[in-house]
């Protein structure tokens, strides 16, 4: 990695606070927010839009080395359609972990992840559940954000509100548990805390306060 670069990697499960804390910590530090969850999403999407079985393995590997993945100003892009919001439906929640568990979609999507976060001009809070394992194992700095399953549930019900969707929290717990036992033990990159990470748990933490840990650990960093 080029050593002008600052890649700041974010792992963790489903309502952790990844996406709203590396969102923060990009915007302050001028690094470029890359949210990879969001990639594998847009493909599960073009690939139920195409009636593409999401275990799929040859058809969906050769889709996701085809397809033009943009995240940019917030929007996220495949193929030149915005689909940023059709890639929160439950429909794509509920299939994305099938997708992204394949060999072949992967490698397609770590190779398109380390060349966005390498074209980021000063470098990349880039955040999902391999990054520190896997896509930059040589990041500067490693988080890995947890929260109990009660309170990450609890925050994907109050989005989901705001969304105009109510559902039952003892439902969305129930979901997250399958989508976290599915994410953590595949044979392909599970979900799993990368040794050298600084792990943050943020059940009973404000926005601000975890911000604020992250930004003094980068800070620390710099200074070495
Ligand atoms: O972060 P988000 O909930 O949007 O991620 C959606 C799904 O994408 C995860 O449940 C996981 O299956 C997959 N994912 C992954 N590797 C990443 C990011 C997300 O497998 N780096």
């Amino acid at each position: 990695m080029p050593r002008n670069k600052m890649i700041v990697s974010i792992d963790g499960p489903a309502g952790s606070g990844k996406s709203t804390i590396a969102r923060i910590i990009a915007e302050r530090t001028g690094l470029t927010y890359i949210d990879t969850g969001a990639m594998y999403r847009a493909l599960t999407w073009k690939a139920l839009k195409n009636g593409i079985d999401p275990l799929e393995e040859p058809t969906l590997s050769d889709m996701a080395f085809k397809s033009n993945l943009e995240l940019s100003e917030d929007k996220v892009l495949i193929d030149g359609i915005d689909v940023t919001d059709d890639i929160r439906t439950l429909q794509v929640t509920r299939n994305v972990s099938a997708v992204s568990s394949l060999g072949g979609v992967r490698e397609a999507m770590v190779a398109t992840q380390r060349k966005m976060a390498l074209a980021a001009g000063k470098g990349a809070v880039i955040e999902g559940r391999d990054i520190g394992t896997v896509v930059f194992p040589d990041a500067t700095i490693k988080i890995y954000l947890d929260a109990s399953v009660e309170e990450r549930a609890r925050r994907r019900q109050i989005d989901l509100k705001t969304a105009g969707v109510d559902l039952e929290i003892q439902a969305l717990e129930s979901e997250m548990r399958k989508r976290d036992e599915y994410d953590s033990t595949r044979n392909n990159s599970p979900l799993k805390k990368p040794a050298d990470s600084f792990v943050l748990d943020t059940t009973d933490k404000t926005i601000q306060e975890v911000v604020d840990e992250v930004a003094s650990l980068i800070k620390s960093k710099e200074r070495v």
